[in-house]
């Protein structure tokens, strides 16, 4: 398996289908060198973190690739959501599972059939059921399956936390088509989840990305819970705009706080377990569209919502382990705009949680689960060790990961106030021999009583007491020794076991402090509880434009309503930013703005300009006149090629002839031909071979090398009158191409 970096390069056509299809200037770290790995019909292991942007990594290649791609999907929700997203932007998307009628599948399936479909979205369980397969083999000897793409596909391992057994059974597609490429996509941040994704799902030598866990745009904060946390809950969303979920343990703690809310006025539903079928996918629409700004919830409410613009994500108790924090935290700011991930934390929770993993038992014997029990609390001491921790929070969840991050994010509690720092590198280095002496073979509570010369059994009995680092450390309480275990761990300076009994073990790193390599410093001011003024806020830069932005939201709501679709379908919160900031007057200076798509120019370009337009106009500040802002029929010229152009581009892609396009668009066959000169000389991936066949293509060319470019009469002459003018302009185009 080969890892590269993310680093972006620039290749012209490639950008241009994404600015057409998906609104956006330039890949993300990442997307390119993996969509090319795609066009290469390479399998693929996609590993990036949410809102890292996996989607397109596949959307785009199967918009550029012949055929279709099967993409499968975990959840009948999130797939209607991306087929919906994808319909939006006119692009040939569709899905079939258990939730359409069998007038609806059938529909569906003609128009696969009929090539008018690119991507096909299914639930797992569909793909072994005989008449699917059939209809895929359909496809396949017809216009052939571009892929198969596996999305979330953790859902694969048991060790992941969602794990779906109709997953396993995927690699039978593998044996069914064995020469079309996989791709596994997932923001998985377990290797052993990794690991298992590429041996079920029988990658080949995967072209695999790995990214960095690391989520910039979330600040991350701890705050104690006081008696009046309510009313700092209560606060914090009023002066906080857009969406946020607050996680709590249980459906009793939801209701409450959801009564509690709605009684104050705040637009909240409930999400849990205990409500029914109905009333959950109701509130969970009412939530993606906006209708409702918080949503109050138990742990349920989870994978199945990928709505981009959640601003915030409160947990008012302690998550489970830190990867569920940081999966969950992680719901927040997919958009990459600034979102808050707040933790409350008080310690007489632990005590809550300690009783609950007590109560993990065996249900048919009544014996405790033992090894549960201490994998339990063993998380739940790592989830402690973060809220009380004093160093950068991200360094503290994502060395959780393996991942190292240096620290100083200025995006978190810690970071922006931060402590004083203290060299501790002496008694790091009595902890860190200790261990050695100890054998590597015991916990941090060990190492402190032997340290602190404890007279304890346990000390005696294993003759700890004859150390050398015994009772060197009394100089220190038991706090301050485990601020500085924990904080070795967290620094990477020290590992420990993770099969629940957890065991303090030395690493290279530790061996460095040892030898006086490395110093450490330790985060000791006692953390004060001030209500964290700290969150940043969703300021669009001046007073005008934030005004500007609360009058394109309330557009957007109105224009998504009316269409039953979600508002950040219609354009995500930074592209309605950009529009308030920057202010487009006329279609060519909106159709500039990041997020803005041919499809979406058309469709909403106008109702974004009046409200701008009206907004400038009551400010008192110059309005480019209604008559010059341009309408759909006096686009500017080269966004109206552009649109037609890409119209050709996408029926070529679906397999239809010249004659076809020219007879589907109304448009004469010269007029075609001239749109594949010009896309095949942007370098668009035009494959000449059905229109020219090979050995035509050759003489062309060895005409061209005789005789020069730049006649087109010079060339037929050379070629004599068996060729046509149309074939010699496509293919010189072609060899244009090549010459750059
Ligand atoms: P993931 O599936 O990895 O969680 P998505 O594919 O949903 O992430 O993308 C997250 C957000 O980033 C979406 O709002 C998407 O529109 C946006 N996005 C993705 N790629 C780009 C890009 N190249 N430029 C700007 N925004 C992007
Ligand atoms: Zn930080």
């Amino acid at each position: 398996m080969t890892v590269e970096s993310a680093t972006a390069t620039t290749s012209l056509p490639l950008e241009a289908s994404l600015k057409h299809y998906f609104g956006y200037d330039s890949f993300r770290a990442g997307q390119q060198e993996i969509i090319n790995a795609a066009l290469q019909g390479q399998d693929l292991m996609v590993i990036m973190p949410t809102g890292g942007g996996k989607s397109i990594c596949f959307q785009l290649p199967a918009l550029l690739k012949s055929g279709v791609m099967i993409v499968v999907s975990p959840l009948i929700a999130l797939m209607q959501d991306q087929v919906t997203a994808l319909q939006v932007n006119q692009i040939p998307a569709t899905y079939l599972n258990s939730s359409l009628s069998m007038a609806e599948t059938r529909d569906r399936e003609s128009q696969l059939l009929r090539g008018d479909i690119k991507l096909l979205y299914v639930a797992p369980e569909r793909l072994f059921n005989t008449n699917f397969l059939g209809l895929l083999d359909q496809i396949q000897s017809r216009f052939g399956i571009s892929y198969i793409t596996v999305d979330e596909a953790h859902c694969v391992s048991e060790w992941g936390h969602d794990f779906r057994p109709e997953y396993r059974r995927l690699a039978e597609l593998r044996l069914r088509y064995p020469h079309v490429p996989v791709m596994a996509l997932t923001a998985t941040a377990t290797d052993r989840v990794r690991q298992d994704i590429l041996h079920q799902l029988r990658l080949r030598e995967p072209f695999a990305h790995l990214a960095s866990f690391n989520r910039p745009n979330l600040y991350y904060e701890v705050r104690p819970k006081h008696r009046n946390l309510y009313d700092e809950i209560l606060q914090y969303i009023r002066k906080t705009e857009g969406s946020g979920i607050i996680y709590c343990a249980s459906r009793r703690q939801v209701d409450e706080l959801t009564a509690k809310l709605q009684r104050d006025g705040i637009s909240t539903l409930p999400y849990h377990a205990g409500l029914n079928d109905r009333i959950r996918s109701e509130n969970q629409t009412g939530f993606l569209r906006d209708d409702v700004q918080i949503m109050v919830a138990t742990v349920a409410f989870g994978m199945g919502i990928n709505k981009p613009d959640v601003r915030f994500v409160i947990h008012h108790d302690l998550p489970r382990n830190i990867e569920s924090y940081y999966q969950e935290g992680g719901r927040a700011g997919r958009d990459g705009e600034p979102a808050a991930c707040i933790l409350y934390f008080a310690p007489k929770d632990i005590r809550t949680i300690d009783w609950m993993i007590d109560q993990k038992v065996n249900p048919a014997t009544g014996e405790p689960l033992e090894q549960e029990q201490r994998i339990a609390r063993q998380q739940l001491r790592q989830v402690i060790d973060y809220a009380e921790g004093t160093v950068c929070r991200r360094t503290i969840q994502l060395s959780y990961f393996g991942e190292q991050f240096a620290g100083n994010c200025d995006n978190c509690d810690n970071c922006r106030n931060p402590k004083p720092l203290e060299d501790w590198t002496v008694d790091a280095q009595k902890f860190l021999s200790c261990i050695a002496r100890c054998q590597e073979r015991f916990g941090t509570n060990h190492i402190i009583d032997v340290l602190r010369g404890s007279k304890g059994q346990r000390i005696t009995q294993k003759g700890h007491d004859k150390l050398t680092t015994y009772g060197i450390g009394k100089d220190k309480t038991v706090d301050q020794w485990r601020l500085l275990g924990r904080t070795l761990l967290q620094q990477g300076l020290v590992d420990e076991t993770t099969d629940g009994y957890p065991v303090l073990k030395l690493n290279a790193r530790s061996w460095e402090v040892m030898r006086k390599q490395q110093s450490v410093y330790v985060a000791v001011a006692p953390q004060k509880a001030d209500g964290g003024n700290d969150r940043r806020s969703q300021s669009t830069g001046s007073i005008d434009a934030e005004a500007l932005f609360q009058r394109l939201r309330t557009l957007r709501k109105k224009l998504a309503d009316e269409r039953a679709i979600a508002p950040y379908m219609v354009f995500a919160d930074s592209t309605l930013k950009s529009m308030a900031q920057q202010q487009p007057q006329t279609l060519a200076e909106f159709a500039a703005i990041s997020g803005v798509g041919s499809r979406k120019l058309l469709q909403y370009g106008d109702k974004f300009l009046s409200e701008i337009h009206g907004f400038r106009s009551e400010q008192g500040l110059p309005v480019v006149e209604k008559e010059e802002t341009a309408t759909p029929t006096s686009t500017p010229d080269d966004f109206a090629l552009a649109e037609t152009l890409a119209t050709t581009l996408a029926l070529l892609q679906k397999g239809c002839s010249v004659a076809e396009i020219s007879q589907q668009r109304g448009l004469k066959p010269n007029t075609v031909l001239s749109h594949l000169v010009e896309l095949i000389e942007q370098g668009q991936p035009i494959a000449l071979e059905p229109l020219v066949t090979i050995d035509r293509q050759e003489k062309i060319k060895a005409a061209i090398a005789k005789v020069g470019a730049t006649s087109l009469t010079a060339i037929r002459n050379h070629l004599g009158e068996a060729y046509s003018y149309d074939e010699i302009k496509l293919v010189r185009a072609d060899w244009h191409r090549l010459q750059e």
